[in-house]
């Protein structure tokens, strides 16, 4: 059964690196972790993705029956099945609930059109910040989700927050999910995506914003290596500064 993100499994920061924490906010579709995932290898550094925190506790509480507002079924739920990450032969993260591997049912449109309802919930989100802090702890990290520079890691080194316009980022999931075969109605996925970005911006407890000291990039237009090279060099610059 995998343990809490133990640091042999989602930990490979280099002893030579000097440590720094990147936090990479922004709304859905904005490339975050796609980008995360690229910096955290070149760095050697841990990437959390904290959305799949939320994802997993929302596939809980739908495959349990219990209501995605019902805030303490769903922490009761949290308890019994803790949430941990693993990695796959192919160096692919995976996502647990309990012993359960939940990485590709996360993704799934139920729990995608539920997540922000779950994720509005101030004791679920208690819950899954202090374990996000833990992990944070084990040294060099690259975290994404909606409120890592404000409340998560308040103190990271560096904070970016990520924007584009609502059509491109629906026109970006289209095309990785025709790649993936997943069929996909364009109008349906805007109007999905901009309504994730109301409930997550206009919620009260933590809501998706930049931090005063984050650096916004307005990703439109650009591809994920000029969103990486804009990143890592912010990144470079602090840790040789160290
Ligand atoms: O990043 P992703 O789109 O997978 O996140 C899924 C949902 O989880 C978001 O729409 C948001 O409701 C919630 N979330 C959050 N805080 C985070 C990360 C994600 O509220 N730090």
């Amino acid at each position: 059964m995998p343990t809490l993100a133990t640091k042999s499994k989602l930990t490979e920061g280099r002893a030579d690196m000097t440590q720094i924490k990147i936090a990479i906010d922004g709304p859905a579709s904005s490339g975050k972790s796609t980008v995360a995932k690229i910096i955290a290898q070149n760095l050697g550094y841990t990437y959390l993705d904290t959305g799949a925190m939320y994802r997993s506790a929302t596939y809980l509480a739908l495959k349990n029956g219990v209501s995605v507002t019902d805030e303490e079924g769903i922490i009761q739920l949290l308890k019994q099945y803790p949430i941990s990450f693993g990695r796959s032969e192919s160096g692919e993260q995976l996502v647990f609930v309990g012993d359960v591997d939940v990485t590709l049912p996360i993704r799934d449109n139920e729990v995608t059109n539920n997540v922000s309802a779950v994720s509005a919930l101030p004791k679920v989100r208690e819950t899954l910040v202090a374990l996000q802090q833990k992990i944070a702890k084990q040294g060099s990290i690259i975290m994404d989700g909606r409120d890592i520079g404000t409340v998560v890691l308040p103190d990271a080194e560096l904070k970016i927050f990520l924007i584009a316009s609502v059509e491109e980022r629906a026109e970006r999931r289209y095309k990785e999910n025709i790649a993936k075969g997943i069929e996909t109605d364009f109008e349906s996925l805007k109007e999905e995506i901009a309504a994730r970005d109301y409930k997550d911006s206009n919620r009260s407890v933590s809501p998706l914003k930049p931090a005063a000291d984050a650096i916004t990039f307005d990703t439109t237009g650009i591809d994920i290596q000029g969103v990486v090279d804009f990143i890592q060099e912010k990144a470079k610059k602090m840790i040789d500064k160290a």
